[in-house]
């Protein structure tokens, strides 16, 4: 088992199986630099099933929005840039350094996040930042019965959150607004969509027992698009620009959408926060 925070396995324990000998890994974060990369190849390997546990390695999540800037840049700020920072010989992490013991070495930090299965192929994915204990001990049960179903699947209920949802009483629904979530006192008994709060449900598969939900705050969207889905945001996008009018029977003009649009403060923040490094466009432009 290669869990650092429970066992001390080392690398080498791993190398030396016999490939194929783990019945199941579950690898859990996405791939930013050289030291991960190198793991998925090598726990690919040594694997039967591979399971890419959680939002990160499926589908870049929360790190994946660095993607919006080079390497470059975000070394640039990070060692530079911050008003915080004190490093006057504008001293870089390098790959390999000489010490008097002899040559430490760091992993190289990659241009970009990379889900797991742009790497290598991933039998599975558990979706969910964190996955739910339900599911995963679904997945466990799975694995140690022999039950797993046709690789390539999510292991996870196919709807999408609005229809588990009791706040979903109304099918003709309107946002007639864009608001934060600073900015209402949201009733917990109505749709957030309809309260004018960017709810990620009609894009986001259910599994999680609507934790947000329940607690009077909007889905983000961790559990991933739904089924049929490859790019969330611009699904959330098209829902969105169905209910988003001012007028009960028309639909909004393209102005009106405009502005309602402008609402939405942080468009990347709010449609990609998980999946920006597996979307159709997942960089940001450069200058
Ligand atoms: S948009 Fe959100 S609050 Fe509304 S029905 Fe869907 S999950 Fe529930
Ligand atoms: S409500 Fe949305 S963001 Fe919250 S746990 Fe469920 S899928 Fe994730």
């Amino acid at each position: 088992m290669l869990w650092p925070v429970a066992m001390d396995t080392k690398y080498e324990h791993i190398r030396q199986m016999p490939d194929g000998h783990m019945d199941v890994c579950f690898f859990n974060g996405s791939v930013r630099n050289s030291e991960q990369e190198e793991l998925a190849h090598l726990l690919r390997r040594k694997s039967s099933v591979l399971v890419a546990f959680g939002s990160c390695a499926q589908h870049g999540c929360i790190p994946g929005l660095a993607n919006l800037y080079s390497r470059e840049r975000i070394l640039d700020t990070v060692y530079r840039d911050e008003p915080s920072v004190d490093n006057p010989d504008g001293v870089r992490p390098a790959p390999r350094a000489a010490v008097k013991e002899g040559e430490v070495t760091l992993p190289e930090f990659h241009d970009r996040v990379r889900p797991l299965d742009r790497l290598v192929a991933v039998d599975y994915y558990l979706p969910g930042c964190p996955p739910p204990v339900p599911l995963i001990v679904d997945a466990v049960e799975a694995v140690f019965a022999g039950r797993l179903p046709g690789r390539g699947q999510v292991l996870c209920p196919t709807k999408a959150l609005c229809d588990d949802c009791e706040r979903n009483t109304n099918q003709a629904k309107k946002m007639p607004d864009v608001r934060r979530v600073y900015e209402v006192a949201a009733d917990p008994n109505v749709c957030f969509l309809e309260q004018g709060i960017i709810c990620m449900g009609p894009a986001t598969r259910t599994g999680c027992g609507r934790r947000c939900i329940n607690g009077n705050w909007p889905c983000t969207g961790c559990m991933g698009p739904t089924p049929g889905v490859s790019d969330q945001g611009a699904k959330m996008m098209s829902a969105l620009s169905a209910i988003l009018r001012v007028d009960d029977e028309q639909r909004s003009t393209p102005d009106q959408v405009e502005k309602l649009l402008a609402g939405v403060k942080d468009p990347a923040g709010t449609f990609y926060m998980y999946g920006l490094a597996a979307a159709t466009v997942a960089r940001g432009r450069r200058g």
